[in-house]
């Protein structure tokens, strides 16, 4: 293996979908729906191959119809103006965008900050770009995850090229606030770095609420903000994803993008373009939808024993499992299936300091209400 990617393995989600696979259990580990997204957007896509568009090689930045429809949504929710001809980079998913952003603007030797724990392909394109990791650890504390602003300030040096930040938050389910998004913006003009932001989960807010930190003074020209429609649309297998930053930015990471994939594949882009388009209900339901399942399996795991960190965002909670007696999450998940039928995540997987993420583990909720009430009443088996 390549010395860069020695440490990587194989990613825990492949891992634990496969011993889901194997073993028949109820596979609440990799974070992807059961049911598809909407009828009417999967209908675009059909429409889209019938009719011949993209079908051939799109545009290397997307599709013009996509683009215009991610500037409107970020104009809309947000208020956040980008040109769809020059600040508009789609991707073959976020994790192509993590990928591109971090190959474009770190140089070897280049420190990276992240939150951990972090989502694991944060950890793997920091390597191939020759950066190095720095890790600023979100703290457990009264029933939720906290980011220590000192310790994110005391984390940067002179060789800190850019912070990676993810709101609302995986593992977590954190969502970072004003006053902390306020003091990172001012930390990244201040130190003048560049912050990378991934926010797939943006519409998975259950309490409080998303605030892009490209909104925040002196951060719009220094921020590459990424979103996907695995999330917001339920459509994980379609890899859409995009990039919004200034022309600069977009022009730099679309220079590793176009030998990474060189474009993202077509029609799905179409379909895409009309699902940001949906009326405003569709988001609604979606959230709802996916806090009732949140307080659905949150209230299971509590039953079962576990503590349970509600998570404010995202379609996943962390829980820690030393209530149970138990204290590693690594074991613990390899033998979930086998006591009582269910896969999880272990949350050291997201870590450089394991020891941190030891006792918590990650179950995603965005599954059907009969399937949760069912893992439910398995893991409750747990408690004895
Ligand atoms: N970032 C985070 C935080 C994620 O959880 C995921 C999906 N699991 C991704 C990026 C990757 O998104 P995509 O499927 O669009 O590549
Ligand atoms: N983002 C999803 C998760 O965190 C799955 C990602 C993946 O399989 N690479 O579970």
């Amino acid at each position: 293996l390549n010395r860069r990617l020695a440490e990587f393995g194989t990613t825990i989600f492949a891992e634990m979908s496969a011993l889901a696979v194997r073993t028949g259990a109820i596979n609440l580990g990799q974070g992807f729906p059961d049911t598809d997204g909407p009828e009417e957007v999967r209908e675009a896509a059909v429409r889209a191959l019938r009719d011949g568009r993209g079908n051939q090689y799109p545009p290397g930045p997307g599709v013009p119809e996509l683009r215009t429809a991610i500037a409107d949504h970020q104009l809309k929710r947000y208020g956040l103006a980008y040109d769809p001809d020059t600040e508009v980079l789609v991707t073959a998913g976020a994790t192509e965008a993590i990928a591109a952003s971090l190959l474009a603007l770190v140089e070897p030797g280049d420190e990276v900050i992240a939150l951990e724990p972090y989502y694991d392909s944060y950890a793997a394109s920091i390597a191939l770009a020759g950066g190095t990791r720095v890790p600023v650890t979100l703290r457990p504390r009264d029933g939720a995850y906290h980011l220590d602003l000192d310790e994110l300030r005391d984390a940067v040096t002179p060789r800190t090229r850019l912070i990676l930040l993810n709101t609302p938050h995986n593992p977590t389910g954190t969502v970072l606030t004003r006053e902390e998004l306020a003091a990172v913006a001012a930390l990244a003009v201040e130190r003048d770095l560049l912050v990378v932001t991934d926010e797939v989960y943006e519409h998975l807010v259950f309490d409080g609420e998303h605030l892009p930190i490209a909104s925040f003074p002196g951060m719009r020209e220094r921020t590459v903000t990424i979103g996907s429609a695995g999330k917001t649309f339920s459509f994980t297998g379609w890899k859409v994803g995009w990039v919004t930053a200034t022309p600069e930015l977009v022009t730099t990471v679309k220079s590793a993008k176009q030998f990474l994939t060189y474009v993202s594949a077509g029609p799905f882009q179409y379909a895409v373009a009309e699902a940001l388009r949906l009326p405003e209900s569709y988001f609604d339901d979606l959230r709802d939808d996916l806090r009732t399942k949140r307080d659905l399996l949150s209230a299971g795991l509590a039953a079962a024993g576990f503590e349970v960190y509600r998570p404010a965002g995202t379609y996943f909670v962390t829980t820690d499992i030393r209530p149970l007696g138990e204290s590693d999450g690594f074991a613990f998940c390899r033998a979930l299936p086998e006591r009582c039928g269910v896969v999880a995540v272990p949350n050291a997987v997201f870590y450089d300091h394991r020891e941190q993420g030891a006792p918590f583990v990650r179950f995603a909720f965005c599954k059907r209400t009969e399937v949760l009430a069912d893992a439910a009443a398995r893991l409750k088996t747990l408690a004895g």
